[in-house]
């Protein structure tokens, strides 16, 4: 089966204090989502470049299991991101967002793409979002992330998407926006409120929360001795999540829980190393290595 994955495919240049900055860098949520995915199974993705997006990204999602047919490359510029981070890298702040050739588009699936199982919305525009998943004929399940740009920039459409999203993966700072509450459980509950069933919350280094209706769950991140770069991580584990999922067809509430340790373990290797380096390095033995570290992590024997 597959995973549809839509999303910004962007150049990115991301300052981190100390360390300097790293100029016109691949980046953007469906290209981290697409190389995660597609370490599980087929991927079908759909976005749009400029003439500027390096080839040799294009060729490396094809090599993993991506097809990139749903791919537009259109007259002008790549979408661009610059943010800085702060200096412990726990959070960020957007200095600038081009949308360029973002701004006219209109996302049209191939035929191909319209039964896929499994529908990743990364973070973009939510109406665009919409209009994805407007062409997909009847997904099993559907994922959407999103950001603080749209959740002030386009509350609206946003709100107007969230019922149709079985999904919703978010982190902590944005959840606590979108839902107007503080505690992480109060959290959960006010978003299911608002149309998804699952909302997962990522807490960065401190691990990631599954509100699956009435069960909660939750994962540690997996502990990294050197976060070099967190741009992607949530990409990261959103594509390894719905990778995972599809991959083995299981859409139980165990298959959840055993997905978001998936997520949290790619991510992991993700922020190792600057921009998409880190996943596209990754294979499934050292997700699966960082899988059974994750059991240990969490295991106490009982003396009883
Ligand atoms: P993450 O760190 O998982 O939130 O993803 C970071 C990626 O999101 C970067 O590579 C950016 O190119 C991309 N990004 C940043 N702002 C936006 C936005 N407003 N819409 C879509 N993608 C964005």
């Amino acid at each position: 089966m597959s995973v549809l994955v839509v999303g910004s495919m962007a150049i990115d240049t991301v300052e981190f204090a100390g360390t300097g900055e790293r100029r016109e860098v691949v980046g953007g949520s469906a290209t981290f989502a697409s190389m995660a995915a597609g370490l599980y199974t087929d991927v079908r993705m759909v976005g749009v470049v400029g003439k500027d997006f390096p080839t040799a990204t294009l060729d490396a999602l094809k090599q993993r299991r991506v097809d990139t047919t749903g791919v537009q490359v259109a007259e002008g510029e790549t979408f661009r991101w610059h943010g800085r981070y702060s200096p412990d890298l726990s959070s960020r702040e957007s200095l600038a967002t081009h949308l360029n050739v973002f701004e006219h588009f209109r996302p049209t699936l191939p035929e191909s793409y319209r039964d896929s199982r499994v529908v990743l919305l990364g973070n973009i525009h939510p109406t665009l979002q919409a209009e994805v998943l407007d062409q997909a004929k009847s997904p099993q399940l559907v994922a959407a992330d999103t950001m603080n740009f749209w959740i002030h920039g386009t509350p609206k459409e946003l709100h107007a998407l969230l019922p149709r999203v079985g999904l919703l993966i978010i982190n902590e700072e944005e959840a606590r926006d979108l839902s107007g509450q503080r505690s992480v459980v109060r959290v959960g509950r006010a978003l299911q409120a608002l149309g998804p069933r699952r909302i997962v919350v990522k807490q960065g280094e401190y691990g990631a929360w599954l509100f699956d209706g009435d069960e909660v769950f939750h994962a540690p991140a997996y502990p990294v001795e050197q976060v070099v770069d967190p741009t992607g991580a949530g990409d990261t584990f959103a594509g390894a999540m719905l990778g995972y999922l599809d991959a083995y067809g299981d859409f139980s509430p165990s298959a959840f829980r055993r997905a978001v340790v998936h997520g949290s373990a790619l991510a992991s290797l993700c922020v190792e190393h600057y921009g998409t380096d880190g996943v596209h390095g990754a294979t499934r033995d050292r997700v699966g290595a960082r899988v059974r570290a994750f059991a240990r992590l969490v295991h106490a024997e009982h003396d009883e």
